[in-house]
């Protein structure tokens, strides 16, 4: 079975990518994804050169000039020699490199640029580290930074946010649910509004029947019952709603299509990563109800449209309970195709995994549900101890 450790840029500098390499080989992985570009953020990391590691929107590579000269949306600068003589030493270790890329949410992009960034049903720009998959510029930056990322020499390029995202306030006193937080978080800049009525659907209706409904919720209605789904939605907030947030697909597959093609052309293959499973189980490895793969369209990720376009797939399994994650693969595989392959990231501590056989039991139940690899997050994250049950969950 194949499998990786998901590591930052700044573990390899603060321990010596040696070091991390080492440690990972002797984990028994087959593999390190490395994170090339990443999000803002700031994680207590325990065995990191500082305790709390503060991380910048950033490429952690030279950005190859011809793929951005002219180009309004750039990567901020990040560490930009963390790949110098990696692939070489992955090599003698019989590591494969994988290249972890975060492609849709940067906020430093998105102060910089406010008209790329997602607008919601109000009118408000205020997700700015979301970028909308449907503007034309954030499209080609991703296509530039995925030829980028598999110019590294990369065994795959591993894409992370390359669809729609979650509502995510800070603060927020007033008890929506599940579907008024979906509704509150739908993009209607006008790209997305084009899009989706050029496929027919009459997006502005969808636009003010949104805005009608959480208004509604924002005034003091009590706030929607039980989880998202269409036939829950349709009653709610009407078909129009329904239809517009179903043609964000389109939005999201000729995108992801667009990018698998450029990282092939650069002779690496595309990983794509569907957040449905940890937006379902981040906080405490309790995830709702409804399975990863059946909620993707949400975000608008159509698996069985990826299916293909794209020849590997990695499911977040953000989840305690071994059964579930297996159930979880098992539902990612009928809807991409028995053919495709099928990764599944595992926590391998808090929240999810309290022991070395809980890790070992969802090692097991994944590869009997037919998944070709299992991907540890995250090398900086987690103690050492923690990193110690990745031997015994993959003997
Ligand atoms: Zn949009």
């Amino acid at each position: 079975m194949d499998s990786s450790v998901f590591v930052f840029a700044e573990d390899l500098h603060g321990e010596g990518a040696e070091r991390v390499l080492d440690r990972v080989r002797g984990y028994g992985a087959a593999g390190v994804t490395v994170g090339a570009v990443h999000h803002a953020s700031r994680d207590v990391t325990p065995h990191g050169l500082s305790k709390l590691t503060t991380r910048h929107d950033g490429a952690h590579f030279p950005l190859p000039a011809d793929l951005f000269a002219g180009q309004r949306l750039r990567p901020p600068v990040g560490l930009t020699e963390t790949f110098d003589g990696l692939r070489d030493a992955c090599r003698t270790r019989g590591l494969k490199l994988h290249g972890w890329t975060v492609f849709l949410r940067n906020g430093t992009l998105g102060a910089e640029h406010p008209d790329v960034t997602v607008r919601n049903c109000f009118g408000d720009r205020g997700h700015p580290i979301d970028l909308c998959p449907a503007h034309p510029d954030v499209r080609q930056y991703a296509v530039s930074l995925a030829r980028a990322v598999a110019r590294l020499g990369v065994d795959s390029v591993v894409a992370e946010s390359l669809h729609y995202r979650p509502l995510r306030a800070e603060r927020s006193f007033v008890p929506f649910g599940p579907m008024d937080a979906y509704l509150m978080a739908l993009c209607f800049c006008d790209y997305c509004l084009g899009r989706a009525a050029d496929l027919g659907v009459n997006a502005e209706a969808a636009r003010e029947e949104c805005a009608r409904v959480v208004a509604g919720v924002l005034a003091g209605d009590p706030p929607a019952q039980g989880e998202v789904t269409r036939a829950a939605l349709t009653a709610y907030a009407g078909p129009e709603v329904v239809a517009y947030a179903r043609a964000r697909t389109e939005t999201v597959t000729s995108l992801v299509s667009e990018v698998a093609q450029a990282v092939a052309a650069e002779g690496s293959r595309l990983v794509f990563v569907d957040s449905t499973g940890a937006v379902k189980g981040y906080r405490d490895g309790l995830p709702t109800p409804g399975l990863a793969a059946h909620d993707a369209w949400q975000f608008g990720v159509d698996l069985v449209a990826l299916g293909d376009l794209v020849p590997s797939f990695a499911v977040l399994a953000y989840a305690r309970d071994a059964a579930r994650v297996a159930d979880d693969v098992g539902a990612y595989l009928r809807s991409v195709g028995k053919d495709r392959e099928v990764r599944a990231v595992l926590r391998p501590g808090y929240p999810d995994s309290d022991s070395a056989d809980r890790l070992a039991a969802k090692v097991r139940g994944v590869k009997a549900a037919g998944a070709f690899a299992v991907d540890f997050y995250a090398y900086g994250l987690m103690s050492f101890p923690v990193l110690e049950r990745i031997p015994h969950a993959l003997i």
